[in-house]
């Protein structure tokens, strides 16, 4: 891959000072680590809808379903504003081919996950979604969104990242006049992958392909769009990726020496218990495809679907 991949954030995580105390929340992972791969476009709803720095402290109050957004102490009620820019603002970002939102947790803007909901006695639910959050989500259903909190644990992290990036993949190939012949080769490529995350989806999907050719394009397109994010949605568990392990095990265990698979299967079975990382049984995995040159599995992103300097899969 050679251009990063574009990923909206919220601009506090990039170390911009746009906090209401004019400070900032610097994730180094983000900047640091993932900037190495994502071109990232900034977002600080509290500040582009008009509000200064420094400012009030926010936070939801009323329904969690429909909250609004109000200061704590002084009570002004900047629910409209905040309305009227992310309408504005996920229309601008349409044009951006975005493939990710990584949102700063807990915001009454950005949080995506379990935020705070003040209820009329001033008691507190964290079932809520911060406003521009919630405008995001509902304008682009598909997108990778996470948390930077969540990009703290290793197996969210890995899922995350290996959806964006498979995610990325599909938006080049739609972009590139796909036509059913296309369509057939990014699926073989991406068998693997989907048995980790779903045999069902890989299962449903290998015959949505296979009777693609009496379905409008279109329409194929989109079903096959629908279930492989649904898929990648999934997580890749140890007893799924073992599956996985022992399926490619199979198209050179007639290759390889009685020695050779032994150790094949004492990785495996390593992993399995959880005694060594994926990468582990998977670095054995790709010396065989490589010695043996095993075309078809030299193509599956299973076997790389982000970037090795990541070192994702030391940790899970
Ligand atoms: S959490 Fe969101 S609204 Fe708050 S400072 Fe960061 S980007 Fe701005």
């Amino acid at each position: 891959m050679t251009d990063k991949i574009k990923v909206g954030v919220s601009s506090c995580l990039l170390g911009n000072k746009v906090r209401y105390d004019g400070g900032h929340k610097h994730d180094r992972y983000i900047t640091d680590i993932l900037g190495r791969y994502f071109d990232f476009l900034p977002v600080c709803p509290e500040v582009e809808c008009g509000l200064s720095i420094p400012r009030e402290t926010m936070h939801l109050a009323g329904e969690i379903e429909n909250p609004r957004l109000v200061t704590t102490k002084t009570g002004i009620d900047h629910t409209s504003r905040m309305i009227d820019f992310c309408k504005r603002r996920v229309k601008e970002l349409e044009k951006e081919n975005l493939c990710a939102f990584i949102f700063k947790k807990d915001s009454p803007s950005s949080g995506l996950y379990r935020v705070k909901v003040f209820g009329k006695a001033g008691q507190s639910q964290k079932k809520g979604r911060g406003m521009f959050a919630a405008a995001l989500v509902d304008n682009f259903p598909l997108l990778p969104v996470e948390e930077e909190g969540r990009l703290h644990d290793a197996p969210l992290r890995e899922n995350f990242i290996e959806k964006v990036f498979c995610y990325k993949r599909w938006q080049d190939f739609l972009n590139s006049a796909p036509d059913y012949k296309k369509l057939i080769d990014f699926h073989a490529r991406h068998k693997l992958q989907l048995m980790a995350h779903s045999p069902k989806h890989l299962s449903q999907m290998g015959k949505l392909v296979a009777a693609g050719k009496k379905v409008p394009k279109q329409e194929l397109l989109d079903n096959y769009q629908a279930s492989l994010l649904e898929a990648m949605d999934l997580k890749a568990t140890v007893k799924k990726n073992v599956n996985v392990l022992y399926h490619i095990m199979g198209y050179f265990k007639k290759l390889i020496s009685a020695d050779e698979k032994a150790e094949m299967i004492r990785l495996i079975e390593n992993y399995h218990g959880q005694t060594v990382p994926l990468v582990v049984p998977l670095t054995l995995v790709n010396h065989f495809i490589r010695k043996y040159d095993i075309g078809y599995l030299k193509n599956q992103h299973y076997l790389e679907p982000h970037p090795a300097e990541l070192m994702l899969r030391n940790h899970v």
